[in-house]
Order: structure tokens, then C-alpha cells, then sequence
């Protein structure tokens, strides 16, 4: 047990969650690695949301909103992390699920299937029976009714290649991701630099008073956003962060 007055009491349970999915089967042991470089990411930033940060969110919530049809997709670490959260966000948009997982076997597919929907999930995009183009046969593989077709996905902890893959189709790629250095962060759509743990429920926040807004006024959040600008402010906040505190140790 890690007692709650633990100074690194969030960061010690989102491991936690990290290890209970890889021995439950739902996590791959490379979905750890990928953990720790999104934590080394998170000590840089300060472990918060930044304004660049919300600014995505924001937006994010404007694209899936007006989306035709938005699907997100799950991987080992989202659906260990924030399973209950994504299914509520994907219920707050009409996005549909789909498991799309790196390092695939059809065991860890089907297990994170039956934990989405043992936590209320009700459709899941399961085929495989459509080709994203440029990516080799198993790992381009995705359901023609869900990513396949889709306008807006939102792929959060993704390869670069795949990313870029999906922005080559022509879709809206939103991601989630803590290194703004990482090849998803530089090719996505949209970038979040932010921990999934915050991210998500930051989405649905802004899904939620957005979504009795009209069309213009999710069109104008959409217009006004810059993602290379916003990656730079991502970028400026890890150096303000650290000129912070080394400030701190010079008094
Ligand atoms: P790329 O392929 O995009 O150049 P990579 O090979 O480092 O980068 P992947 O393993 O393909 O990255 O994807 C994992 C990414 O997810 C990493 O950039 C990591 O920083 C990020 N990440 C890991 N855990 C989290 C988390 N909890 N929240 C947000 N991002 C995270
Ligand atoms: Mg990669």
C-alpha cells in the first residue's frame, strides 16, 4: 500500500495501474518503457497542465464535437490508465472505441475488449479487415467502420510512424503525448503535452460545457488554434519550469 500522504502519491499509483496492466495481460512490457519516458517528461513540465496544454484540450474537444464520426483508439497503457475516463469521453462525443494496440497478439486485443466492456463500453470496433496505407501488414491492420473510416481520431501514446500514417489518409489526428519532442508530437494534428491522466478528463471537461455551443463557435476555437505554435509554448514550459527552479537552488 502507498500511504495517500506520500509525496509522490499520484505518480506511485499511475505506476501502480502500469503494473496491475501488464500482470492482468492488458499492458505489454514495452507499454512500461514508454510509461517512464512519459514520466521523465512529466518531472520536466512540472507534473501539471500548462496553458498550451489546456489550450489543446480545448480545441480537442471542439474537433470530436463536430467530428462526423470520431473514434479513439485504445492501446495497452490508455486502457490500463484511464479506462473508465475514456469510455466517458468517447459517450460525451458519439466517439467510438477501438483497441489498436503496437506489439499486437489477438490475446491482449481480446483482453482489453473485455475490460472495456466489463467497465460499461458498448461498442468497440473489433474487426481488422481494413489496411492503413505505408504501414506493414500487422501493424496497418484496423476495422473499415472505425479507424479506417473515421475523420477525427484521437490516438493518444502512439508511434510516429503510425501517426503519420493517419495524417497521410487525411484525417484530424489528435494525440496525447508528453514528450513534445517525439515524432507523434511533431506529425499529429493536434498535441497534447500532457500526462493521460489529466488529459482525458480535461477533454470531457471542455466536451461538456461545449457542447451546447453551435458549429461557428467550435469552428473559431479550431481557427484560432496553431499546433506548431502550441508545441513551442509546449517546449518554452519545460524551460520555464527548470529556469524556475534553478532560480530556486541559486538564492
Ligand atoms: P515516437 O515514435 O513518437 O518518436 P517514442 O518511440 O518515444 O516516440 P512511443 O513508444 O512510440 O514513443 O509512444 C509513447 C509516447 O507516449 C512517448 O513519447 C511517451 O513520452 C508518451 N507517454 C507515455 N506515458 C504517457 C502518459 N501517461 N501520458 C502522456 N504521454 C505518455
Ligand atoms: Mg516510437
Amino acid at each position: 500500500m502507498i500511504p495517500k500522504d506520500h509525496p509522490r502519491y499520484d505518480s506511485l499509483m499511475t505506476r501502480e495501474k502500469i503494473t496491475e496492466g501488464v500482470e492482468k495481460g492488458i499492458t505489454g512490457i514495452m507499454g512500461l518503457l514508454a510509461h517512464g519516458r512519459g514520466e521523465a517528461f512529466d518531472y520536466l513540465i512540472g507534473e501539471k497542465t500548462t496553458q498550451s496544454a489546456l489550450q489543446a484540450e480545448k480545441t480537442a474537444a471542439a474537433m470530436l464535437l463536430l467530428a462526423e464520426k470520431p473514434v479513439i483508439s485504445i492501446n495497452g497503457n490508455v486502457a490500463a490508465l484511464v479506462p473508465e475516463e475514456i469510455i466517458e469521453l468517447g459517450k460525451l462525443t458519439g466517439a467510438q472505441l477501438e483497441v489498436n494496440i503496437f506489439y499486437r497478439t489477438e490475446e491482449r486485443a481480446e483482453k482489453i475488449t473485455q475490460h472495456l466492456r466489463a467497465l460499461g463500453a458498448e461498442i468497440i470496433c473489433t474487426k481488422r479487415d481494413a489496411a492503413i496505407p505505408g504501414l506493414s501488414h500487422e501493424r496497418g491492420k484496423v476495422d473499415s467502420e472505425g479507424i479506417f473510416s473515421a475523420d477525427v481520431v484521437l490516438v493518444p501514446l502512439e508511434d510516429g510512424d503510425r501517426c503519420k500514417a493517419l495524417v497521410d489518409m487525411g484525417k484530424t489526428v489528435i494525440t496525447i503525448d508528453l514528450n513534445p519532442l517525439s515524432r507523434t508530437a511533431q506529425t499529429a494534428t493536434i498535441t497534447i503535452a500532457d500526462n493521460i491522466t489529466r488529459a482525458i478528463p480535461g477533454i470531457s471537461k471542455f466536451a461538456r460545457v461545449l457542447k451546447d455551443k453551435n458549429k461557428d463557435e467550435l469552428r473559431a476555437i479550431i481557427q484560432e488554434f496553431d499546433n506548431k505554435k502550441n508545441l513551442s509554448e509546449s517546449i518554452d514550459g519545460i524551460t520555464a519550469h527548470l529556469l524556475h527552479l534553478t532560480q530556486q537552488y541559486r538564492k
